[in-house]
């Protein structure tokens, strides 16, 4: 078995490194090291995140590095200000005995003036998001004439993020007589392009397999209807109580709002998109790195970077479009040598696009059902019993207590007693998941996902604030719709009326006469608002804010009508702080509708468009 020392690094780093506990090189550690120790070659690493990259080029820019200079070296470039920091943070625990080096974050979202202050104090290394060092160049506080080496990290998600200018630029100002290191999890052209003009005659390596994913990664998927996929993502969770997850959605709205969904529903959960300032990201991944977050939820761009281990689930709300984020995504799990699981939750239609990934990928996915109502109990239940086996026993302080206890309970029989005591957690679940509908889209269940979509992609998806219990339905609103806006049944996509609110698809060219013909309007004392949804295709089943019907109910819940709430199947939090189990903690269901403050509106009797024009507001 090879160790640090043998691959050719000074004592000194290979005790750094045992002392972190890294015991022996990864492969890629084992087959890069020697190879840049040698500090004259180019090079290209291919390698997945977790595999131990940054040690790979870390420790021989450490030892190639001379911190008798305070001239700049080396530049470190990474997509995120999250991963930047990380691999300041990794350099410094393997230099810790280096008293002279000095390493830079150089990162956007922070004081640029104190990283200026840094950078001239002098910095052996910079390591830098690009945007950043644009700046930084831009104000010429940064010399990088001097820079012997350059390493590209996550070079292809540089690109995905945009910054092939800045990259180009920063390169040029740096000496051709640097040597370039390159790492990418995956080798699209626009990554052979920065290695043809920017490197000569690289070594390349690649860690496994070329695009091939982490072996240790099981890729699993569960088909289920837009609609219920909210539901199923809590199945999902409840059926996994020990849980340490990533969920990802594709949009910032939706992050937000599946986030809060979450949190409302009693799980331990927050979100992290690029809405948020810095400050609050910072506090979301502190308390997901301290573990006291138990579920993230991001969007492809803010979690790009996160690198904490022990991730045992990434899932995936809906499949990316860019095939390279899913192996982003995935690779967030199963870490360093460890298993994880990566689910991804489709539609039948979606079910195509899982057959490209695995092509390109050479895994297999495995689908697997949305856990039934039965199943997720009997999970649950175990994962009870197991913290009763686990539960540490202050014996000496409720010693003093138990008599009065057992004589409360001195009636009851064993089976008696575990029965209740077991009810006691657990009736809230069973109450749940009682007569808890099948989540699981076979082909004839979800015609009505495929077809809609399809039929009106060219058309813009409105909402209205009206739904069924306006008494509103579709000839009503088709009538309105001409009433009020000119708009004939023929330029009319698909109509999906909801309780309290429903959605309708009208041709793009006349989106603009819905919304003035709306201008104004009131219904029942309440302003009618109607406005374009940015669910790009139509019907319930676009995207994955499905979750938004009102319709069926969920073990016996009946959904808020609210449009915002929607996707809340009840369920506020009933005392008591969940901590880090997704189990148990369901609140009392939440049976109010938005309706019942809707006025009069929803109780008058007929809702017909010429009512409703007699309401117009006048200017
Ligand atoms: P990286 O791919 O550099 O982000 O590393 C992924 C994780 O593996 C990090 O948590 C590192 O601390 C850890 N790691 C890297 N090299 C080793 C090693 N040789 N032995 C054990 N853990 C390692």
């Amino acid at each position: 078995m090879k160790t640090f020392q043998s691959l050719g690094l000074s004592k000194g780093l290979s005790d750094a490194v045992q002392l972190i506990g890294f015991e022996t090189p990864t492969p890629i550690q084992e087959k890069a090291i020697p190879l840049l120790l040698t500090g004259n070659r180019d090079f290209i690493g291919l390698a997945q995140t977790g595999t131990g990259k940054t040690a790979a080029f870390g420790l021989p820019l450490l030892e190639l590095v001379d911190d008798n200079s305070k001239e700049t070296q080396a530049l470190v470039l990474a997509p995120t200000r999250e991963l930047g920091l990380q691999i300041v943070s990794d350099l410094e625990n393997f230099s810790e005995r280096f008293k002279k080096l000095n390493i830079v974050a150089v990162y956007g979202g922070a004081s640029i003036s104190e990283q200026i202050r840094k950078v001239k104090r002098g910095a052996q290394i910079i390591v830098a998001t690009p945007g950043r060092l644009i700046d930084l160049l831009g104000k010429k506080a940064v010399n990088l004439t001097t820079i012997k080496y350059v390493v590209l990290d996550e070079a292809d998600e540089m690109l995905n993020m945009g910054f092939k200018e800045d990259i180009d630029e920063i390169l040029s100002t740096t000496p051709d007589t640097k040597i370039t290191w390159l790492f990418s999890a995956t080798m699209p052209k626009e990554v052979r392009a920065i290695a043809k003009n920017y490197m000569s005659d690289p070594e390349e390596l690649t860690v496994g397999e070329k695009n091939t994913g982490n072996i240790n990664i099981e890729h699993q998927y569960v088909v289920t209807q837009e609609r219920d996929k909210y539901s199923a993502l809590k199945r999902i969770l409840d059926y996994n109580p020990e849980i340490f997850g990533l969920i990802f959605c594709r949009t910032r709205i939706d992050t937000q709002r599946i986030a809060e969904s979450l949190m409302k529903d009693g799980y331990n959960a927050d979100a992290l998109h690029g809405d948020l300032n810095q400050a609050q990201r910072d506090r979301v991944m502190m308390k997901f790195r301290n573990r006291t977050l138990q579920i993230l939820v991001a969007t492809d761009v803010a979690a790009r970077g996160i690198d904490v281990d022990n991730i045992t689930h990434v899932i995936h709300l809906n499949i990316p479009d860019e095939m390279e984020f899913y192996t982003h995504r995935s690779g967030r799990t199963a870490r360093a040598g460890r298993k994880g699981i990566s689910i991804a939750m489709v539609s039948n239609r979606e079910t195509g696009k899982l057959k490209q990934i695995e092509k390109i990928l050479k895994a297999t996915f495995v689908k697997i059902p949305v856990p039934t109502g039965p199943e997720v109990c009997q999970k649950q239940l175990l994962a009870l019993m197991r913290k009763v086996h686990e539960v540490k026993v202050n014996e000496a302080e409720i010693e003093t207590f138990l008599p009065a206890v057992y004589e409360e309970l001195k009636d009851l029989t064993k089976n008696e007693l575990i029965k209740r005591f077991a009810s006691l957690e657990f009736n809230r679940f069973l109450e749940y998941y009682r007569n808890a509908p099948d989540l699981n889209a076979d082909s004839k269940g979800n015609s009505a996902d495929r077809g809609g979509a399809e039929r009106y992609s060219t058309g813009d998806r409105f909402f209205i604030n009206l739904g069924k219990m306006d008494e509103l339905d579709v000839p009503t609103l088709l009538e309105l719709l001409d009433d009020c806006c000119g708009i004939t049944k023929k330029n009319v996509g698909k109509i999906d009326l909801k309780g309290a609110y429903s959605f309708f698809e009208v041709d793009k060219e006349k989106s603009a006469d819905v919304i003035k013909g709306f201008e104004g309007m009131e219904y029942a004392g309440r302003i009618v608002r109607v406005e374009i949804t940015d669910q790009k295709s139509g019907g319930g089943g676009s995207r994955s804010r499905g979750w938004e019907r009102s319709g069926p109910k969920e073990g016996g819940r009946e959904r808020s009508g609210n449009r915002e709430g929607g996707h809340r199947e009840g369920g506020s939090r009933e005392g008591g702080s969940r901590e880090r189990s997704v189990s148990g903690q369901r609140g009392k269901e939440s049976r109010e509708r938005e309706g019942r403050n809707r006025g009069a509106g929803s109780s008058g009797s007929g809702y017909r468009p010429g009512n409703f024009e007699k309401k117009r507001k006048r200017y």
